[in-house]
């Protein structure tokens, strides 16, 4: 038998503020001393902090740049931590100036999977 969370709920998207799926239907409370979920306190508490960038503004490289140094950094709603910062920053950084405005504007997303993409073919010898 797993064990059965009860989350907080959250304020930005519909589900538990963690992002768990327990199934069909998961427990979630308003009652943040109901919480049992060991990871929704301090998704909570992430989910308070301002985003620093959204897609498409022109500051996100900026703001990668920063979370790649150690900052803690929110865009589209996700903290990005540096390493996946760094993977989207090696990519842009290698790309010519009219890429580099493409991959500027894409949602975060799918940013981090083409720089993950780019990378693992990379490292495979990927000969393209
Ligand atoms: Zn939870």
């Amino acid at each position: 038998m797993t064990a059965r969370w009860t989350h907080g709920r959250s304020a930005r998207h519909d589900g538990a503020v963690c992002g768990a799926d327990d199934g069909p239907s998961p427990r979630i409370t308003d009652e943040p001393h109901l919480v049992t979920c060991p990871d929704c306190p301090d998704a909570a508490e992430n989910e308070t902090i301002p985003d620093d960038a959204a897609t498409g503004d022109p500051h996100i490289i900026t703001t990668l740049r920063e979370a790649k140094a150690g900052h803690t950094r929110k865009i589209d709603g996700v903290v990005v931590d540096a390493t996946t910062a760094n993977a989207i920053l090696t990519v842009y950084d290698a790309a010519t100036p009219k890429t580099r405005a493409k991959i500027a504007g894409l949602p975060l997303t799918v940013m981090v999977s083409l720089a993950w993409n780019l990378l693992r073919a990379d490292a495979e010898g990927d000969p393209r």
